[in-house]
């Protein structure tokens, strides 16, 4: 068998499980074999083991550095996805007549609200839907109730390419957020959310663990009879550790979050995330053969939506299965959704902007 290098990896465009930094690709597989003289990998080790000890802790640590996380938080690595969120948080938050308020504004928002329906009752604050979630609710079209249990939104809509620039402001009743897609791209001030979720597999590390920030004094509104792990209590009494947690997933994550203090915090992240969209939404705006149909104001810097014309689906389908020919691979848009999507996580390079926007400008002069 042939050893894989570097010079292999193409440019990956794929919306999640996403690409990752190299640097941390290349430490875990230096690792692999034997993590830290321990002779054995950390696939193999005791997750009680003191080599795992540090290596949860220092996720942790860079989870909180990077977050900038309040004492008064705890940081949970869970199983089961952003979707087992979707049914624990309103399991665990729900107080008895106090309805839950969502901001609908896509697939992520829908599948959520579906299992919120099945444990409490259900307002609906905003939704993007008459508009085909091509823009987010304005503040003038959510309305949100003193009353309710908490308010539930997705930070960044994965799909439909539209992002939160500014959060709704919700006074005492905890902001719920789904972030899984746009997690650690920029800073956020975690003191406004009551609880924030994120399936690790785009901007965190690989699939297997979800990232739960949770105000502590929040898991206290569960009842102590349910079972015992769906409780956040329970994960937090337990240093995320009640059971066997996904070792080599949180592994990769520690890596990930010493990959973002050596490139500069998340403060050069969040810098180059702007630049990298930027540069590919001024492409699309000025090319008169693609074009981007979510509102300017509300576009995501992580998910770039890509039509061709008004939605030419065989010149699309010929521009994904071109682009994979050349190198870059995952641009075919969500099953839901159509056209194309190029998702442009922190660990997707400025070469593979660049590298995108040469190829879309050769593919426009041949068939434009
Ligand atoms: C990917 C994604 C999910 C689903 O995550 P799973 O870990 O597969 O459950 C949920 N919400 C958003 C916003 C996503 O991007």
């Amino acid at each position: 068998m042939k050893k894989t290098t570097v010079a292999d990896r193409i440019f990956n465009f794929s919306a999640g499980p996403a690409v990752l930094p190299v640097p941390v690709l290349e430490e875990a597989r230096d690792q692999l074999l034997n993590y830290q003289n321990s002779g054995m990998s950390v696939m193999e080790m005791s997750h009680r083991s003191k080599a795992f000890d540090q290596i949860l802790a220092s996720a942790e640590a860079g989870v909180r550095k990077h977050m900038n996380i309040p004492d008064n938080y705890a940081v949970l690595f869970l199983q089961g996805g952003a979707s087992l969120q979707f049914s624990m948080v309103p399991i665990n938050l729900f107080i008895k007549d106090k309805p839950i308020d969502v901001i609908h504004t896509g697939v992520w928002t829908k599948m959520a609200m579906a299992e919120i329906k099945k444990i409490a009752p259900m307002r609906l604050a905003g939704t993007g839907e008459q508009e085909n979630f091509r823009r987010l609710p304005r503040p003038d079209e959510i309305k949100l109730g003193k009353d309710a249990s908490y308010v539930y939104i997705a930070s960044n809509n994965t799909i439909y390419g539209t992002q939160w620039k500014k959060f709704p402001e919700t006074g005492d009743v905890p902001l719920v957020a789904d972030m899984s897609s746009d997690i650690l791209s920029r800073q956020v001030d975690v003191k406004k959310f009551g609880l924030i979720f994120a399936g690790a597999q785009k901007n965190l590390g690989p699939s297997g663990v979800t990232l739960v920030v949770i105000r502590k004094d929040l898991a206290e509104r569960a009842d102590k009879n349910l079972p015992t792990m769906f409780q956040f209590r329970t994960h937090i009494e337990s240093g995320s550790r009640y059971n066997t947690p996904p070792t080599f997933g949180i592994y990769i994550l520690s890596l990930v979050m010493d990959w973002i203090t050596k490139e500069g915090g998340i403060s050069a992240i969040e810098k180059r995330n702007a630049l990298k969209a930027k540069l590919l939404y001024d492409y699309i705006d000025q090319s008169g053969f693609y074009r981007c149909p979510i509102e300017k104001s509300d576009r995501s810097l992580m998910n770039v939506i890509v039509r061709i014309g008004e939605g030419n689906e065989a010149l699309e389908k010929e521009f994904d299965q071109e682009a994979e020919k050349s190198g870059l691979s995952g641009l075919k848009g969500h099953r839901s959704a159509g056209g194309l999507r190029a998702s442009i996580y922190n660990a997707q390079p400025l070469e593979g902007v660049q590298a995108l926007i040469d190829f879309m400008k050769e593919f426009a002069r041949r068939k434009g």
